[in-house]
């Protein structure tokens, strides 16, 4: 008997602090009509096997005005795929197609739209120099930041 209040105390113990995990492992971000972020940094735990990225458009103009998307890549590729992304067009996302270097993307949203995407962090690594940004033409100049896997090279110096 009390092996059984154990057992089930101890399953809940394990579903709360799952749910806490998966919490850790979410997050959201708004882009506006100023083709801007709400935030330069998006961090989650280098555990997070899966990570859920929201885009909420909180504008309220069209995509054929003001589009906005999120994708991830390693901060060298960035440039490069704003440039083949341009290329690609809005049928396209503005995103080339299957190309390895896009590590995660959410398709282009206008004013009150709102996309989702869940990727796998299999192939990132902890600490590694991972950028977010908008591929919209002539926006990743403004429309990016840091994405952190794990701790930042900046909070590993501290700690030393
Ligand atoms: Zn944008």
């Amino acid at each position: 008997m009390i092996t059984k209040i154990r057992l089930s105390t101890a399953l809940m113990l394990f579903s709360v602090l799952g749910a806490a995990r998966a919490a850790e492992c979410e997050r959201s971000i708004e882009a506006n009509d100023l083709m801007q972020f709400d935030q330069r940094q998006l961090s989650v735990p280098s555990d997070c096997t899966s990570v859920t990225i929201t885009l909420r458009h909180a504008g309220s103009e069209p995509i054929v005005v003001m589009g906005h998307d999120w994708v991830l890549a390693k901060t060298a590729d960035v440039a490069a795929l704003a440039e083949a992304g341009q290329r690609a067009g809005l049928t396209h996302n503005f995103q080339p197609s299957n190309d390895p270097r896009i590590i995660a993307a959410t398709r282009v949203v206008g004013g009150g739209e709102s996309a989702t995407v869940r990727f796998s962090t299999a192939d990132l690594l902890p600490g590694g120099d991972y950028t977010f940004f908008c591929t919209y033409p002539g926006h990743f100049g403004f429309m990016r930041g840091a994405f952190v896997f794990g701790a930042s090279p900046g909070v590993a110096r501290l700690k030393r």
